[in-house]
């Protein structure tokens, strides 16, 4: 009885995985519908990167739609080294189209008054510094700002559109922000895409160094991030949605 219990489980989880392909195909389609729209309209475009493994799928999506859109990588100064040697190995072995941007102030400048890095004691003027600051020149320059946050990721998340108002009169364009956990690694899997090199070592939200720790038990993944600091969003993120 029990071989035939696993077998109906199984047949019931290759049959969810079915599904859950074909959803993503659509999806695909739809993202690719949509970049074909955004171009019609004479508009330039770019995807921005945190190059961890759930990025991938939507860039490798973008890049197989079209291979010359510019893929941005914010380089804050502050990131794992696994981080930059992942970056360069997308760009080596996958052949991504990324383009490493940094912030015009230097980290001498980033001090508070007790001489302490910013990012000890105001971490929303750090983030404002390394990761909004180097962006605003693509922002003038781009139209459409293609990102892969998702709902599910956190609240300020979870109440985006899929298509929003970007400051510098720019669109900001979520192609993936419905995607589950388990789409995002269906379609890892199916590609065959890599882990950046730090999953395998419990982290599973990845940012800067001093902002980030590994996962423990009953964790939520972006809790992972800026812990014990009044802070759970990226001022990317918040500072650059036009809420006029
Ligand atoms: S995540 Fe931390 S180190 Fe990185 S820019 Fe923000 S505050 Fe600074």
């Amino acid at each position: 009885m029990e071989h035939v219990a696993q077998a109906v489980d199984l047949k019931s989880f290759f049959h969810n995985q079915m599904n859950m392909i074909s959803e993503i195909d659509d999806h695909c389609r739809q993202i690719e519908d949509d970049l074909n729209q955004f171009k019609r309209q004479g508009k330039k475009l770019f995807l921005s990167s945190s190059l961890q493994t759930h990025s991938l799928p939507l860039l490798d999506i973008i890049h197989s739609i079209d291979p010359k859109i510019p893929v941005y990588f914010i380089d804050t100064g502050y990131h794992f080294p696994e981080t930059i040697l992942f970056k360069d190995r997308l760009k080596k072995e996958y052949g991504y189209h990324i383009i490493e941007l940094s912030s015009p102030v230097n980290r001498y400048q980033q001090k508070d008054s007790d001489g302490q890095l910013l990012y000890t004691s105001d971490p929303d003027y750090c983030c404002y510094i390394n990761k909004v600051l180097p962006l605003e020149p693509i922002l003038k320059e781009y139209d459409v700002w293609i990102s892969g946050v998702r709902a599910s990721q956190s609240a300020f998340r979870s109440d985006l559109g899929k298509v929003g108002k970007g400051t510098f009169d720019t669109i900001k364009y979520h192609p993936v922000l419905e995607w589950t956990n388990q789409m995002i690694y269906a379609y890892k899997n199916a590609k065959n895409l890599p882990e950046h090199p730090l999953d395998e070592q419990g982290y599973s939200s990845i940012g800067c160094l001093p902002c980030t720790r590994k996962a423990e038990v009953g964790m939520d993944p972006r809790e992972m991030r800026w812990f014990g600091l009044n802070k759970t969003e990226c001022g990317l993120h918040t500072e650059t949605m036009d809420t006029k």
